[in-house]
């Protein structure tokens, strides 16, 4: 079988591996979709992002969907040639955060595709995958690219869920990348009444408003679009800042009213932040790290109809033309999100 491999940066290399076989409580999946990532993209941009740094080959990929062809003994919950959404968490079940149902924060984790502990964990990006049944959800109703965006989509209802109370709420999103504008709709879906996008381009803003934004704003066009929500200490209760950008969180704090939440989701590395604001309008500042169980509500959204992801599926490439998908999905002004058909 074909997988991904990426060796360093711009060096994505197609490598043929040796087909698994399911052990007990384990499925053999024929690939379907593999949805690229930020994370997939600094890896290939850069090698790494912050302090994660690639030190050895590794197969990308963590957002995937497939078909099961084979069932490893004792397993009854699937039955052959079922679309599954692969949920790329895998904590150990028995660390102490794992035991008080961090799962998220496990320290054993074996997330796909990360180059965080050493040896790499090896992603998904693979033809054929070899995965436990307790990280497969039923897909049944949902294309096979849908079905491998339940994961930015669990990324951004565990957001939704530390953030609390949504209901009639206003809300502000800074970055409309994938999960900027996938936190639209789970914001949206829980509640939220006025929500605002701010982006520095036009095309993500167009999806913002597309997908059910109130406003969008391009504060690269016009760096004091925000100035309007930042009379009489802030008009926003709950920002999710998808960026990454300390520009975008510096504005955003200044829009947020007083004991607004900030939902942290975006990944930039270390900055410094107007702790005066924070402190003198009781902001709380929370961090939002992957998910666990989200992921099979994810799933159950999108089977329902009550979340759409369809208009972010911007572009798909086969597995022979990856690269090519890595490139486009590096232009902020043409794709939303790339997926991979295996
Ligand atoms: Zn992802
Ligand atoms: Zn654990």
């Amino acid at each position: 079988m074909k997988s991904l491999v990426i060796h360093a940066a711009k060096d994505l290399r197609i490598e043929e591996h040796l087909v698994e076989e399911p052990g007990v409580g384990q499925v053999q999946i024929k690939l379907a979709s593999g949805g690229i990532c930020g994370s997939d993209l600094h890896y290939y941009n850069h090698g790494g992002f912050g302090t994660v740094k690639l030190k050895q080959p590794m197969i990308l990929g963590h957002e995937v969907s497939g078909h099961v062809v084979k069932l490893g003994a004792g397993v009854e919950d699937f039955k052959l040639g079922q679309l599954v959404a692969v949920s790329p968490s895998r904590p150990c079940r028995t660390c102490k955060y794992c035991q008080e149902g961090l799962h998220n924060q496990c320290l054993n984790m074996r997330f796909y595709g990360s180059a965080m502990p050493y040896p790499h964990i090896q992603g998904a990006f693979r033809e054929v995958l070899v995965a436990d049944v307790s990280q497969c959800v039923l897909a049944d109703g949902l294309s096979s690219g849908e079905a491998a965006m339940a994961e930015p989509l669990a990324v951004t209802l565990h957001a939704t869920r530390r953030a609390g109370d949504m209901l009639g709420k206003s809300v502000l999103v800074t970055g409309c990348g994938p999960i900027g504008l996938l936190s639209i709709l789970a914001a949206r879906r829980a509640g939220a009444d006025r929500v605002v996008a701010v982006d520095i381009s036009d095309f993500t803003l167009q999806m913002a408003k597309r997908i059910g934004a109130d406003e969008v704003l391009n504060t690269k066009a016009n760096p004091d679009a925000l100035a309007s929500f930042s009379k009489d200490k802030g008009t926003f209760d709950i920002l999710y800042e998808c960026s990454g950008a300390q520009p975008a969180l510096v504005g955003a704090i200044a829009a947020l009213r007083p004991r607004g939440k900030i939902m942290q989701l975006g990944l930039g590395g270390d900055m410094s932040l107007p702790m005066m604001a924070i402190t003198a309008k009781e902001l709380s500042l929370m961090g939002s790290f992957r998910f666990h169980e989200e992921f099979a509500t994810a799933v159950s959204l999108m089977r329902k109809g009550l979340i759409d992801v369809k208009p972010l599926m911007t572009h798909s490439f086969s597995l022979p033309d990856a690269v090519k998908g890595f490139e486009l999905a590096n232009d902020r002004s043409a794709a939303i999100k790339v997926q991979i058909a295996f």
